[in-house]
């Protein structure tokens, strides 16, 4: 049986930094500053640091400069919307990101409000949510942007494609869903209550799957061909050894999908090239310029 195409997260995201790269040089020439991203973390969970350190350390390579806030695990509700003030008014600040998940002393939807929308290169904010829900120009999510950028380096057009998304997080699914709406997919959008969710599955060309569960989907719901797109990454320790595996059985699925993520470096490389991406364009449109596409 042939194997699917590997799609590599790595390589396949050379191509959008290096687009981020000469666009943020552009900028910097037409600006005489360079794209600025704010990041805030709050705490010491060990997976946000990691995400933080190749955020900044992405930001740095692409010649965007970076401003980094680590907050206090205590840290107030208060004092961390003062940080995002501050962020919010500064200038050479174009795209403000803030780790995520927060303390349980903050509600993150508060937080998530006070980001100025123009700066939300995460593409959190109600008004991103809402813009893009009705097909406005808007800073979307950098993982479901990641999806859609992978999605396409298969398919050049996703028009009329049957896709799945399992899962409708407000992070990656429900988002995720309005991308392909918007790229006239025809979509469905499966979760935990989902009837006879192989066979759902087993209908679509394209399917993302964000549910945070390991190997959840089999290689026998996966339509013949379809393109596979593996959101979730979950830690696993089998033989007394860590692995990362994703929200699909990768050894099944390969052998039945025509395209496919491996996990890791499949989305999650893409999603941090996506997070540049918007920072350089939300940076052209706060300079008034004209914003490239990604
Ligand atoms: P989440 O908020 O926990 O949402 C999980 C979704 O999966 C929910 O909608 C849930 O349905 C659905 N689900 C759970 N069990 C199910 C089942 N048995 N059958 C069908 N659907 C089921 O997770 P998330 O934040 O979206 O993240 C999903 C995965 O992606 C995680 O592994 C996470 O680590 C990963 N992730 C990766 C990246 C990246 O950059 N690569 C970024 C973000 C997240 P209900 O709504 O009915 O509960």
């Amino acid at each position: 049986m042939a194997e699917a195409i590997l799609l590599n997260g790595v390589a396949l995201a050379a191509d959008v930094k290096e687009a981020v790269a000469e666009r943020a040089a552009a900028f910097t020439v037409a600006t005489h500053r360079r794209p600025g991203l704010g990041v805030v973390l709050v705490g010491e969970n060990p997976a946000s640091q990691v995400y933080v350190r190749s955020k900044l350390k992405l930001a740095r390579e692409l010649g965007v400069h970076s401003v980094e806030h680590r907050l206090d695990a205590g840290t107030s509700q208060a004092g961390l919307l003062e940080v995002i003030a501050a962020l919010n008014a500064d200038g050479s600040v174009d795209g403000i990101l803030v780790q995520l998940p927060l303390p349980p002393q903050i509600d993150p939807h508060r937080v998530i409000a006070a980001i100025d929308p123009a700066k939300d290169v995460d593409g959190f904010h109600p008004l991103n949510v809402g813009r893009i829900a009705i097909g406005l120009p808007a800073l979307a999510p950098c993982t479901p942007l990641a999806c859609t950028v992978l999605a396409n380096s298969v398919h050049a057009s996703l028009a009329g494609l049957e896709a799945v998304v399992i899962g409708r997080s407000t992070i990656v699914g429900k988002p995720l869903a309005q991308l392909l709406i918007a790229a006239s997919a025809t979509v469905t959008v499966a979760h935990s209550k989902t009837r006879d969710l192989p066979a759902v599955s087993r209908r679509s060309d394209l399917m993302f799957a964000a549910i945070g569960r390991p190997e959840f989907v089999r290689g026998d719901w996966i339509k013949p061909g379809a393109t596979v797109i593996d959101v979730g990454i979950n830690r696993v320790t089998s033989d007394g050894k860590h692995r990362i595996v994703g929200d699909v059985a990768f050894a099944e699925a390969r052998l039945v999908a025509g395209a496919i993520t491996p996990v890791p470096g499949g989305v999650g490389p893409m999603t941090i090239a996506c997070l540049l991406a918007n920072t350089v364009r939300a940076a052209y449109a706060l300079a008034g310029l004209p914003a490239p596409a990604l």
